[in-house]
């Protein structure tokens, strides 16, 4: 598996044979510089996309033939409630991971959620942009001053976290071992925020059935509500389940 420390205990000699050689004139400078690009390529690479396990290990693949619905960065004072609006109606649970500072603002939708019974995580308390650069200690304090907006909220205790952005660093993965949090990730990324038309946000869904088990979508723009119905009804008429994510990971304790 291509881990940081594989990565490390790997290139780290052929690193320093190439920079001796550079120093020493055996070789010319291009291997070691080329070595050194193409290393650094591939930490960009790990701390992209969360599903390589690179930094740490995160759940992101579900039951098998199973679909879960999880979504980001809300609550939204006006999308989020539509949103479980139509969940209830159609007696599905999903995911929340939400922005700790959404929830001190919205507090009464987060209690909606819990009560409803979906499963809320926090999605760090202020998504900061610079999220891949923090020190841990920024980290750690994120996770927790998150998971605290989440309990004055509810009063629930999460264990659950998505890292923003699904960037993960050494840093994110020191934080994610001191507070002991979960890391919930996916496999099907529609990019709902980037691609407007339903038939576009589907088409990443779904080829014949589900691409993945677990589906990352966002509850803070308008087209929430339709797509998630549409995910619905292709998941009823093609006999998938649509499970809570913790319990197609077979994670509740
Ligand atoms: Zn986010």
């Amino acid at each position: 598996m291509l881990t940081h420390r594989n990565l490390l205990f790997v290139l780290l000699p052929i690193h320093a044979v190439l920079l001796a050689a550079g120093l020493f004139g055996w070789l010319a400078w291009w291997p070691f510089i080329l070595l050194l690009v193409a290393h650094l390529a591939l930490i960009t690479w790990g701390s992209l996309d969360l599903g390589l396990g690179f930094f740490l290990e995160a759940h992101r693949i579900g039951k098998p033939g199973t679909l879960a619905l999880t979504y980001d960065d809300g609550p939204h004072p006006e999308h989020t409630p539509a949103l479980l609006d139509l969940l209830k109606k159609e007696g599905v649970q999903a995911a929340f991971f939400c922005i700790g500072r959404q929830v001190e603002a919205h507090p009464g939708i987060v209690d909606r959620m819990v009560r409803e019974g979906h499963l809320v995580g926090t999605h760090s308390q202020d998504h900061p942009m610079a999220w891949g650069f923090l020190p841990a200690k920024q980290v750690v304090e994120q996770i927790l001053r998150g998971r605290a907006s989440i309990e004055a909220a509810c009063g629930m205790h999460t264990s659950y976290f998505r890292p923003p952005f699904g960037v993960t660093s050494p840093n994110v993965a020191r934080a994610v071992k001191t507070t002991g949090v979960q890391v919930i990730g996916w496999d099907v990324r529609p990019f709902d925020t980037t691609f407007r038309t339903p038939e576009k946000r589907l088409a990443w869904i779904f080829s014949e059935k589900p691409k993945g088990t677990i589906v990352v979508l966002h509850d803070t723009i308008g087209p929430v509500v339709e797509t998630t119905k549409a995910i619905i009804d292709r998941c009823r008429a093609q006999h998938v389940p649509l499970l809570r994510v913790d319990r197609s990971l077979n994670m509740i304790t």
